[in-house]
């Protein structure tokens, strides 16, 4: 059997792992290493697309390309992400399935720029006409809005995202986009009035500052030196390749296409506005003749005196409300209410809090009037999902926690419908086939979720707790409850993934997570899973004569006070991300795995030991594994009778019979074992993507 196609070439490597020769870890790379080097940064391991970050730009994102992928089937050209968009596209809008394109990768491996690649490929691809194209627009530029909000410049990429993003796009039944809708997942708040060294706060203050009028700035009475605000890092204001000015020109023009009114748009950056100015405000120590401690903002009358009075002009509230907000901690009971005085630390911490509740909350708000504007009754969809990769850092704290929490369920989900899914389909088929072990990670999303005693809820229960509630409180509960389970899983498997040893540094526990171990600091998992705001200012933000903060503060509504405290974060994220994964278990996956080739940002350069533990966490050889021993490529008899039948005089041009005796004489009469083949119920199924390779070809010589 003679093969010549753009997948198997030697020099650039093999285009489909399935085919790769020997299969070892060492060659899967030495093969990904190839193909970088020729500019080939897709491989696929059969449906499942890789994606290399080549950190330039590379000429195969035109018009010309999208043409080319267009209509065509997978195996035609070379791995592109446009064959898997065309694939997904072409699916939803013949055969009425439902899509989900599942983007995972670390921080930096391109999964952003993978989405926004679909997105731009299926709208250039579907319908035309100015209500179609109007519709596009809206979606396409809803991007650089939550860009500016939602990501930052870290030390990993310069244009990180900061929150997960799935978005619904919907289509009427002949394949034209109506509209979508956007959910956002944790955005990282505590960026808001802190950055690790070399990053930097949300795009878009810098973007404000740089980019907008001096009519304007005066307006928000904001100073363009960004030097001028606590909040914003000086030591990486400024990042290379980075054009804040213009880029907060595309964001306005890019709020106006999606439907902002003026005064929205005036609202949202003047809390952004008041969120730098916030950072500003500063307390001192005030000692009372009774022994308390109380704070006071610093230099009344001054300079610091004069940053508050213009936040709070900017968000209509009254000074001296905020000012006692900023002084008292009231605590309802039943009954009664207790005030105590804050003191300086507390009062920062309150000044943070709200800050962080403001742009977390104003950020929302923006998804939720996104949607708005595009959303409709739903259709057919495709979910694009664009969600924070693994994260196994040398200091993990209750973020890394969360997100990897969110990455098992991920793998859960290509476990349920890839492996799972593929291995059904062989029986519903009736194809003969012995069952391939793989590691299943359910037992680490329990460790994780279970409502009685897993880690988040034992969390919730020690933040609900009455008493003194520590970091430590917490670990010891965790400590005891989970070496228990541990002990009573020991007798049932070997497999516990709460990892106790005596090497544990102090405060820390660790989880053997599919990807890998991942030491967790528990310092300060109290406190952002309680995620607190003192009641005193949610109700003084409630009482602001500027529209848009109110509606962000509801709980501030004295009529409505609600003795029940809100839910914790890790609570609210538990839920978002079951309500995902229901949703994404009704649609057809399509997988995009992407990996960084260094941690430089630099093109041309490939770190073997880098590329590896991501091959390994993302879980690749197992995939190619799976792939392997099952059937790279299935059809149903009736297309695939129709692709081929040029390819046998007894089926050309006119076959009479039932399409799977067709489909039988047809193989027949190709020069490629039997063995290569099964014949399912409704399909035939082939095994290696080589043969597939090779219908192609004397398809394309007939
Ligand atoms: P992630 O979302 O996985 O953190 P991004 O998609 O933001 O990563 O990619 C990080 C950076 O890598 C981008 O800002 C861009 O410079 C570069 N990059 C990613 N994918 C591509 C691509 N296909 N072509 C060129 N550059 C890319
Ligand atoms: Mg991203």
């Amino acid at each position: 059997m003679e093969v010549k196609t753009s997948l198997l070439d030697n020099m650039i490597g093999v285009g489909d792992m399935v085919l790769l020769e020997p299969l070892s870890e060492d060659s899967f790379i030495e093969n990904l290493r190839k193909r970088f080097d020729h500019n080939e940064i897709y491989t696929y391991i059969g449906s499942v697309v890789i994606s290399m970050n080549p950190y330039r730009s590379l000429p195969i994102f035109t018009p010309e390309k999208v043409e080319e992928y267009r209509n065509r089937n997978f195996y035609e050209l070379s791995p592109h992400i446009y064959a898997l968009a065309d694939e997904a596209y072409r699916s939803l809008r013949d055969q009425d399935k439902d899509q989900c394109i599942l983007i995972t990768g670390e921080s930096g491996a391109g999964k952003t720029e993978a989405s926004k690649l679909v997105m731009s490929y299926v709208a250039a691809v579907c319908g035309k006409g100015q209500e179609v194209n109007k519709v596009k627009e809206q979606l396409l530029q809803s991007n650089p809005v939550l860009e500016a909000f939602g990501n930052a410049k870290t030390v990993r990429n310069d244009n990180s995202s900061r929150f997960g993003k799935y978005m619904d796009i919907e289509f009427d039944f002949k394949g034209d986009p109506l509209g979508g809708v956007i959910s956002n997942y944790l955005l990282e708040k505590s960026r808001v009035v802190k950055q690790p060294r070399g990053e930097r706060n949300f795009h878009v203050f810098y973007q404000l500052l740089s980019g907008a009028s001096d009519d304007t700035l005066k307006k928000l009475k904001l100073d363009r030196d960004f030097s001028k605000y606590n909040y914003l890092s000086l030591d990486s204001a400024v990042v290379n390749g980075l054009d804040d000015a213009a880029n907060f020109r595309t964001v306005r023009n890019a709020m106006q296409i999606v439907g902002f009114m003026e005064d929205e748009v005036q609202s949202v950056l003047e809390l952004v506005a008041a969120v730098l100015k916030l950072g500003d405000i500063e307390f001192k120590p005030e000692s009372r003749c009774n022994g308390t401690d109380e704070s006071r903002i610093k230099d009344k009358n001054g300079e610091f005196d004069r940053r508050q009075t213009e936040m709070c002009e900017l968000l209509g509230i009254e000074q001296s409300v905020l000012e006692r907000a900023f002084s008292y901690r009231t605590v309802e009971a039943r009954l009664e209410k207790v005030s105590t005085t804050l003191n300086v630390a507390q009062a920062y911490y309150a000044r943070d809090a709200l800050a962080k509740n403001l742009y977390s909350r104003l950020f929302s708000w923006l998804v939720t009037r996104i949607n708005e504007s595009i959303k409709v009754t739903r259709h057919k969809v495709m979910g694009v999902l664009d969600i924070y990769g693994f994260e196994i850092f040398e200091d993990n704290s209750f973020e890394q926690f969360i997100i990897n929490y969110c990455n098992e369920k991920l793998q859960q989900i290509f476990i349920e419908l890839t492996l799972r899914e593929e291995q059904e389909e062989y029986v519903r088929e009736g194809i003969e086939w012995t069952n391939i072990e793989y590691f299943n990670n359910a037992i680490i999303c329990d460790l994780i979720e279970n409502h009685q005693n897993g880690i988040l809820a034992m969390l919730d229960e020690e933040c609900l707790r009455p008493g003194t509630v520590t970091d430590e409180t917490f670990l010891d509960k965790l400590n005891t409850i989970c070496a228990e389970h541990q002990h009573f899983e020991s007798r049932l498997s070997k497999n516990s993934k709460f990892l106790t040893d005596h090497s544990l540094p102090h405060n820390c526990f660790r989880i053997q997570h599919y990807a890998g171990k991942v030491l967790y600091r528990a310092e300060g998992f109290v406190d952002k899973n309680n995620d607190l705001l003192y009641r005193d200012l949610s109700q003084a933000m409630y009482k602001a004569n500027h529209s848009l903060i109110k509606q962000l503060f509801p709980e501030g509504n004295p009529a409505k006070v609600n003795l029940k405290r809100p839910p914790t974060a890790g609570f609210q994220f538990r839920a978002s991300v079951g309500t995902l994964m229901k949703n994404l278990q009704t649609k057809n996956p399509n997988y995009i795995r992407c990996i960084k080739p260094n941690d430089k940002k630099a093109s041309h350069i490939f770190t073997d030991s880098l590329v590896c533990h991501q091959v390994r966490y993302l879980g690749l050889m197992e995939n190619v594994r799976v792939r392997r021993a099952g059937y790279a490529f299935r059809q149903a008899y009736e297309p695939c009778l129709e692709r081929y039948k040029m390819l046998c005089k007894r089926t050309w041009p006119h076959w009479r019979g039932p399409a799977r005796e067709g489909v039988e004489v047809l193989m027949a009469d190709l020069p490629v074992p039997a063995e290569e083949f099964s014949y399912g119920r409704s399909k035939i199924f082939i095994r290696n993507p080589r043969t597939l390779f090779f219908l192609e070809e004397r398809r394309r010589q007939c």
